[in-house]
Order: structure tokens, then C-alpha cells, then sequence
């Protein structure tokens, strides 16, 4: 038996002992980006990702957004439009339609864009929600298409659109064709406006780049998140370039509401209940649309009515 207890055993033990004990899941507590605090994963939930000790609205993801928004947290989602899948072949490191397809498994979704529908307070509204997990909330043609399409849902239905863009900009990955939907998401804003429907903007950390130069600054109210920061340039550019140090708080939400870009800072616990009260102050829109109701495209539709 000596073999066994000298020999096999301390082996057997060191094999087990090796083995990854069970870890205790690492994703119930939380830091603070801010104030560095611990939070606890169901305090957090339902303190609405909103840190208890600063107060820092912390980013959320689509789905979460939606729930907070709609009646009972219940709306119905609606695919992006199929477009082209990278028209550039392009290729840094990596792939684009490779790292495109690992983030679209690694998320469950088609792109950085989720469009919802539901009722606020009884009354329908659409929804479009970005994804700053999905590529840096980047804008390109999938994302483009999407916002016309949530913006003609909203005109078919006659209701108001809400968009929450929190995206770095453009998707360089896909060149001028990304900078291409600054002026279609433009003109698809710009339907709702034609059809005297609400349109408003809630910016959330962080909205750059493209974003901020195109539908993300045309909300009849433009309101932001606590904190969040709002701007085309980034910070280092625009210090680098002027050679000065810039104010404090500068691109940050309150800073522009001081400084007339913005309308509001809404605390998200406020949120869903000054959404309602807007949309109500709003109205319903024209009682008799100048524009047909159809799904043909809004910019052939604007291109009739120019020509
Ligand atoms: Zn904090």
C-alpha cells in the first residue's frame, strides 16, 4: 500500500489542489468610476445604476433604458434594417467584419442601435437607444438606418421619437459611408418635425463626434444626463489645439445647460416623468399629416419636395 499512499495519493492531491476552486461571481459588487465607492450590485439595480454616495449616473445598456422608460418596463423591439456589411473591406488588426461579427455574438445584437416601442403614460412612443458597449455607440450605416426607420415608425404611428445616443461618433471603419448618415439621420429628424410630432433628444455619457453634429443636437427639448459629457472635439484636442486650459466642467452636461446648448439636466430618477410631462406639453402633432403615411422613403419624400 505504500505506493498508494506515498505516491498516488500526493499526486491525486495536487491534481485537485490545482483545480480553480469555485469562485465567488465577481460582478456583485461594483466600483464607482467617480467617487470609487463599492456599490452592491442589487443596490445599484434599484437605484437605477445611479451611485447612492456622489450620485454618478453610471452608462446602461439598451434593455435596461427601455424598462426604465416604458410603462411596466414592457415595449416591444424592432430589428435594425438589413443593410450592407462592410462596403470598405476593411482591415485594421483585425478584420472589420471579423470584430463586427465577435461583438455581435458577444452582445446579442445586430449593432450599436436598439429600437423599442411602448406607452409612456398610456401613450404610445418610439424609442431608439444607443449601445456604448457595441464599438464605442459608433455611427455607421447599420446604425444610420436604423434611426430613419425609428423615425418613421414614430411618423406611421403618429407619435413622438426619443433618441439616447451615447456613442464616440462616426464609424472610421466604414469611412464617408459613416459620415454619410449625419445628413440622413438629419433629414429623418427632420420628417418628424414636417409630420409636428415630438422629437427629443436625452444625451448620455458620452455624445461625440458625429453624433453631436447631426440628430443629437435637433431635439425640440435637449435634455442631458447628470455628468455626462457632450461634445464634438475631445477635451485634449481642443486643449492642444487652443493652447489654454479649459474651464472646469467644461463639455459636461450642466456646463452647457449654463451656456444655452441644452435645455435640461434630468436626474434619471426624474427622468420617465418629465419625458411624459414634455410629450403631453407637446401635443400629438398635426391632426392632418402633410405627409403620407406610407413606408416609402422619407428621402426620396423630402428630395419630391425640394425638387
Ligand atoms: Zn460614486
Amino acid at each position: 500500500m505504500n505506493w498508494l499512499t506515498n505516491f498516488v495519493r500526493p499526486k491525486i492531491k495536487a491534481l485537485v489542489g490545482a483545480a480553480p476552486k469555485p469562485a465567488a461571481p465577481d460582478n456583485l459588487w461594483v466600483k464607482c468610476p467617480n467617487c470609487e465607492q463599492m456599490l452592491f450590485h442589487r443596490d445599484l439595480e434599484a437605484n437605477m445604476h445611479v451611485c447612492s454616495f456622489c450620485n454618478h449616473h453610471l452608462r446602461i445598456g439598451p434593455q435596461k433604458r427601455l424598462e426604465l422608460l416604458f410603462d411596466d418596463g414592457a415595449f416591444e423591439k424592432h430589428p435594425l434594417p438589413k443593410t450592407v456589411i462592410d462596403p470598405l473591406k476593411f482591415r485594421d488588426r483585425k478584420r472589420y467584419s471579423d470584430r463586427l461579427k465577435e461583438t455581435q455574438s458577444e452582445l446579442s445584437e445586430s449593432d450599436a442601435l436598439v429600437i423599442g416601442s411602448g406607452r409612456m403614460g398610456g401613450k404610445p412612443v418610439v424609442a431608439a437607444v444607443f449601445n456604448f458597449s457595441f464599438m464605442g455607440g459608433s455611427m455607421g450605416i447599420a446604425v444610420g438606418e436604423g434611426i430613419v426607420a425609428a423615425a418613421r415608425l414614430a411618423v406611421d404611428r403618429r407619435c413622438p421619437l426619443m433618441i439616447f445616443p451615447a456613442s464616440g461618433g462616426a464609424r472610421m471603419q466604414e469611412g464617408i459611408l459613416s459620415l454619410m448618415q449625419m445628413p440622413r439621420t438629419t433629414l429623418a429628424v427632420q420628417e418628424l418635425k414636417e409630420a409636428g410630432l415630438p422629437y427629443i433628444v436625452v444625451l448620455t455619457d458620452p455624445t461625440t463626434g458625429g453624433v453631436t453634429a447631426s440628430f443629437a443636437m435637433l431635439g425640440d427639448i435637449a435634455i442631458a444626463e447628470p455628468g455626462a459629457v457632450i461634445g464634438f472635439a475631445g477635451l485634449r484636442v481642443i486643449q492642444d489645439t487652443i493652447r489654454e486650459a479649459l474651464p472646469e466642467g467644461f463639455q459636461r452636461a450642466e456646463y452647457l445647460r449654463d451656456h444655452g446648448i441644452i435645455d435640461m439636466v434630468v436626474h434619471r430618477h426624474q427622468l420617465r416623468d418629465t419625458l411624459i410631462r414634455i410629450f403631453s406639453l407637446l401635443g400629438e402633432g398635426k391632426p392632418t399629416p402633410n405627409l403620407p403615411a406610407t413606408n416609402s422613403s422619407g428621402v426620396q419624400r423630402l428630395a419630391g419636395k425640394v425638387a
